[in-house]
């Protein structure tokens, strides 16, 4: 499989570290908010690309952080040093501690995860829960002399990593040019970075450690969190290509600094996702959340396929239209996969001369998969099969074994594809009967005992169609 790795700017070839096995990070939300659709599109694409190395053999041990203290208001202009805390302007402003703050946004980050049908990562580490390990980390970098304490403040002195802007571009001597930074009279360069801030005085959030009453900065937590659970090298990190700098550039220096070693060997990072070609803002009212989505009548599947429709590493443009093109093609899907189960249910043995090269849909799904994730391609590969059995099926219906066939390929796509589809599955079985001896009914010409059948399964919430292929159950 090939991976465009942000640290090398090009497409590798991916190697596990152990054989058969994956250690990845995915840095996770602040929880200071609602996660919008960006930050969404973000963890689909972590979760797309787990799924696949799942569905390759592999096993992925994936840990995703919960921020929950030292994100920075400033994080956009500098070194993400400065600024109010994140959590603790907003438990402020809402009057409520920042445990209650952290737990609020945290489960709907959770509940937004689960009805995305994004998999769970195998733990979800709190920064506030590892302070000890950062500031073991802090020490062994002062002790190196690659950080230095001030007034009790600690910070990364960039000038002794000579790798520093490896992965960002933003190297020592371009920073020390263009880029936007803040001074801070403890700092001895402005470009230097914090990793231990002491704290105001009535700071909401605040640790004992060895150089002051304070908190940590942001960028240590995932240092932290991903020695502790995933060794000092993993095989895949990723983010949002807003994380590259200054985010993940200072996780680099920290944990080459701390360890001698390699600390990531894939950078995955999804490019930003635009509203009607702008970038989302609360000014703007552009911000979309999940909740936004299903109150314009979408589901949840209907946004992973919007998502899933466009290559991660191009922005993808977020329109209404492109939703109800979504919604089209997820209910084209759905009808694929319901008509192929209630034929699969019907026992028929009948002959079909024409074939379905299944063998070669599912090697061509795995090449666009193989191909950096292109999730777009492997979609138009699962359309073709669509429109190729649907043409079948028009002239005549299926036998019971073939549609099994399809659609155990359709599952072994959808591992990866991950959709929850509405009224797959979904249909019982007492539906399902009354639907198959209604159809009887039709066939013997008893329409008016078909008729009744009708109405028992409208009575119980569905609606029955007949098309060429027999007949579709629909919720109502
Ligand atoms: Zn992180």
């Amino acid at each position: 499989m090939l991976l465009y790795n942000t640290l090398t700017k090009q497409k590798e070839e991916f190697k596990s570290i152990n054989p058969g096995k994956i250690g990845m990070y995915v840095c996770g939300p602040t929880v200071y908010d609602y996660i919008h659709i960006g930050n969404i599109r973000a963890y689909l694409n972590a979760d797309t690309l787990r799924r696949y190395l799942e569905y390759i053999g592999y096993e992925v041990r994936l840990i995703k952080n919960i921020t929950d203290v030292g994100h920075l208001t400033g994080d956009d202009i500098n070194q993400g040093d400065s600024g109010e805390d994140k959590l603790a302007k907003k438990s402020l402003k809402e009057k409520k501690s920042p445990k209650e703050i952290a737990e609020f946004y945290e489960k709907y980050f959770k509940e937004t995860e689960k009805e995305m049908n994004i998999l769970p990562a195998s733990y979800f580490p709190k920064a506030t829960a590892h302070i000890e390990q950062m500031i073991k980390i802090i020490n062994g970098l002062i002790k190196k002399g690659f950080a230095y304490e001030k007034n009790g403040n600690v910070f990364f002195d960039i000038e002794k990593f000579s790798q520093y802007g490896k992965l960002s571009g933003n190297t020592l001597e371009n920073l020390k040019i263009g880029a936007r930074l803040e001074e801070h009279p403890d700092k001895k360069n402005p470009w230097d970075f914090a990793l231990w801030l002491k704290a105001p005085e009535k700071h909401l959030m605040r640790w004992e450690s060895p150089w002051s009453v304070g908190y940590p900065g942001w960028h240590i937590e995932c240092s932290a969190m991903s020695t502790e659970y995933l060794g000092e090298t993993i095989d895949i990190h990723t983010g949002g290509e807003d994380n590259i700098f200054p985010h993940h550039e200072a996780e680099i220096a920290q944990t080459e600094c701390y360890t001698g070693k390699k600390f990531v060997n894939y950078w995955i990072h999804v490019r930003h996702l635009l509203v009607n070609g702008e970038k989302m803002s609360k000014s703007k009212k552009n911000f979309y959340i999940l909740g936004d989505i299903k109150e314009k009548g979408f589901n949840a599947m209907t946004l992973r396929l919007l998502l899933l429709s466009s290559h991660y590493r191009s922005n993808l443009n977020f329109t209404w239209k492109g939703m109800n093109q979504a919604k089209v093609n997820l209910q084209k899907i759905s009808d694929f996969v319901l008509n192929l189960e209630i034929m699969a249910a019907q026992d028929l043995d009948i002959e079909i001369s024409a074939k379905i090269p299944l063998d070669e849909f599912q090697k061509r799904f795995e090449s666009a998969m193989n191909d950096d994730l292109n999730a777009p391609l492997a979609l138009s590969v699962l359309y073709e099969l669509i429109n190729e059995v649907n043409k079948l099926t028009s002239a005549q219906r299926l036998p019971s074994k073939k549609s099994q066939e399809i659609l155990s390929l359709w599952e072994k796509m959808n591992s990866v594809f991950g959709f929850k589809l509405n009224g797959q599955a979904e249909i019982p079985e007492e539906i399902l009967e009354l639907a198959k001896k209604r159809q009887h009914s039709r066939q013997e010409k008893k329409f008016q005992e078909a008729d009744n059948f009708r109405k028992n399964i409208e009575e119980k919430g569905y609606l029955v169609e007949d098309t060429g292929t027999g007949f579709n159950i629909k919720k109502k």
